[in-house]
């Protein structure tokens, strides 16, 4: 399971956990480069990751936004401060929410 999480936090992929996910900022590789495994395995498959991004976006935006409220900031500029911060970590949620999606998968999937 340690393993596993580190794979995790790596961005590597979830049944070697040696190669990795992607190849540049916003785009995976189609197979894993060490053992082969098809990441992108049918059209729309990375939809479920989108659930793993929702999530995490909430839990970043909640504390922000509970201080925010308790700093009695205008709900305009609230608004704004998160979602810039939500744009500047987009790129975080986007790999970990394919990563997470791709780990979910493949444990559930490959018993
Ligand atoms: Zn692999």
């Amino acid at each position: 399971m340690l393993k596993r999480s580190i794979a995790m936090v790596r961005l590597r992929c979830p049944r070697c956990l040696k190669g990795k996910v992607f190849r540049s900022l916003w785009n995976t590789h189609d197979i894993c480069p060490e053992c082969m495994l098809e990441f992108k395995r049918e059209d729309g498959y990375f939809f479920g990751a989108m659930y793993f991004s929702y999530g995490m976006g909430v839990a970043l935006a909640l504390p922000t936004t509970i201080f925010l409220m308790l700093t009695n900031v205008s709900q305009w500029l609230a608004f704004l401060i998160i979602t810039f911060q939500l744009a500047i970590l987009s790129p975080l949620l986007f790999r970990y929410s394919r990563v997470i999606w791709l780990h979910f998968d493949q444990y559930f999937d490959a018993r």
